[in-house]
């Protein structure tokens, strides 16, 4: 069914129409009728007015490179603060259990709620459907105000573990009776100085495991050959956290090696031993840096990385970082992705200041929906909306956060820059 994207029509309107279909997987492969059901999460704060301006964006493209043979079939389902509202649940089993059922969703910003239910919606989802990639590609479109020299340079996929390190949620809280026994076990069994940790300290818990570091980095690794790209880079602070960041990297060249990467991967040691320092053709180079000088080496070196493989902190911020080169967290798309099931979001919060006035930027989750087309095998579709975005960004058709940073260059509001990657089609 076709979601209008009337200024009006709020995305409640949603249903699945009577000839929705599930997407299912068979043979190991994700097999997508012509007319799948995807949830949506319309989102909090600002989610609306993003979702209103995008929805009809992927619709159209879906149809336009199908010639009406194919087409989305939206059905909203509840989180965030309208489902705590109606279900006082901040993510109801309702809707896990449908978005299992589906495999693909959308989704917009949510608001952490304060002292109720998952510590976050957003990591409790991924935790809930085990996605346990998080990706996210960030590349700069031409005409984009970026505050570097040369944001071309910037081609890159960031895969972020997504389930466990810091956010796993293992953690106690100074003064509780929890942290008190956790402390005398540290210093009493496994004879931690008392100085390391003070009796008031918050205790965290960083738990990273072979199985999570190892499924991540060959997500990252299949990407990469399928994708052709020249090189994988693991990142981690392995100097300092031997037993959890040096395991990722040495986990992660472990994968490298299994029988699967044989003549596709070469690590960047074999490169320089045995090939004189240059990867032989349509070889995946497998290299490690440590996270505080990527971050230079990212500003510095920007062409030099191509896919990077992280722990879920270190991904966090370099996203974001990333991001933030190439024009901001507006036009930043991801998706949190499991073997199949994949959830892509607009990579932004809920800017609250700014829900409902219809003037945010929905790049982040129309790109966000380009992932989610490529995902399904859409690609026409995604190159469409992908080509579009691009062209109404070059005619300088852009929302305020673009247009502040273009001198002369009016605003436009998010449905009216919707509207207009529809007309670019
Ligand atoms: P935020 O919502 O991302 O907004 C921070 C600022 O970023 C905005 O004020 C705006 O800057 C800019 N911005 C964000 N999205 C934009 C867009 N689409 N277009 C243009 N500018 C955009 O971050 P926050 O204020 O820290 O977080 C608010 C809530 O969102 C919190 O409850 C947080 O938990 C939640 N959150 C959710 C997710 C998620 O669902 N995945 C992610 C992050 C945060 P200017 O004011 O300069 O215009």
């Amino acid at each position: 069914m076709l979601y209008s994207g009337d200024k009006d029509a709020r995305p409640s309107i949603m249903q699945a129409s009577a000839h929705g279909q599930r997407i299912t997987v068979q043979d190991g492969k994700l097999r997508v009728p012509d007319h799948p059901i995807i949830p949506v999460i319309v989102g909090d704060g600002t989610g609306p007015d993003i979702m209103n301006a995008a929805l009809p964006v992927l619709q159209e493209a879906v149809r336009k490179a199908y010639h009406g043979k194919r087409e989305l079939v939206w059905r909203k389902v509840l989180a965030g603060e309208e489902a705590i509202k109606q279900t006082g649940q901040p993510l109801p089993d309702a809707t896990l259990a449908i978005i299992r059922e589906h495999l693909v969703a959308l989704k917009g910003p949510l608001t952490t709620p304060v002292g109720t239910g998952f510590r976050s919606v957003n990591v409790g989802l991924r935790q809930a459907l085990d996605l346990y990639a998080c990706v996210r590609p960030v590349y700069h479109i031409p005409g984009v105000p970026a505050p570097v020299k040369e944001p071309e340079n910037m081609d890159l996929v960031i895969f972020r573990e997504n389930l466990e390190d810091v956010y796993a949620g293992v953690e106690f809280a100074a003064g509780t009776p929890e942290q008190a026994k956790l402390r005398r076990f540290l210093i009493d069994e496994l004879k931690v100085k008392a100085e390391k940790v003070r009796e008031d300290a918050g205790i965290g818990i960083k738990p990273m495991s072979r199985w999570e570091s190892q499924r991540l980095v060959r997500k990252a690794l299949r990407y990469a050959v399928a994708k052709q790209r020249r090189s994988v880079t693991l990142v981690h602070k392995g100097n300092i956290m031997k037993y959890t960041e040096g395991a990722f990297r040495d986990w992660g060249y472990e994968a490298a090696r299994e029988p699967e990467f044989a003549g596709k991967v070469l690590t960047e040691q074999e490169v320089a031993d045995k090939h004189g320092g240059k990867a032989p053709p349509g070889i995946v180079v497998v290299k490690d840096r440590i996270a505080d000088n990527m971050f230079q080496q990212l500003l510095t070196k920007t062409d030099e990385y191509d896919v990077l493989a992280t722990p879920n902190l270190h991904g966090d911020l370099l996203s974001d970082a990333a991001a933030g080169q190439i024009g901001g967290l507006g036009m930043a798309p991801g998706g949190n992705i499991g073997d199949h099931m994949g959830v892509f979001e607009a990579t932004h919060g809920t800017a609250p200041k700014y829900a409902g006035k219809d003037v945010i930027n929905p790049g982040s989750v129309i790109l966000s929906g380009v992932m989610m087309l490529e995902h399904l095998g859409w690609d026409e579709a995604a190159k469409l909306v992908r080509d579009a975005v691009a062209k109404t960004i070059a005619g300088k058709v852009v929302t305020y956060d673009l247009a502040r940073e273009m001198p002369g260059v009016q605003p436009v509001k998010c449905s009216e820059f919707g509207k207009a990657i529809i007309g670019n089609l």
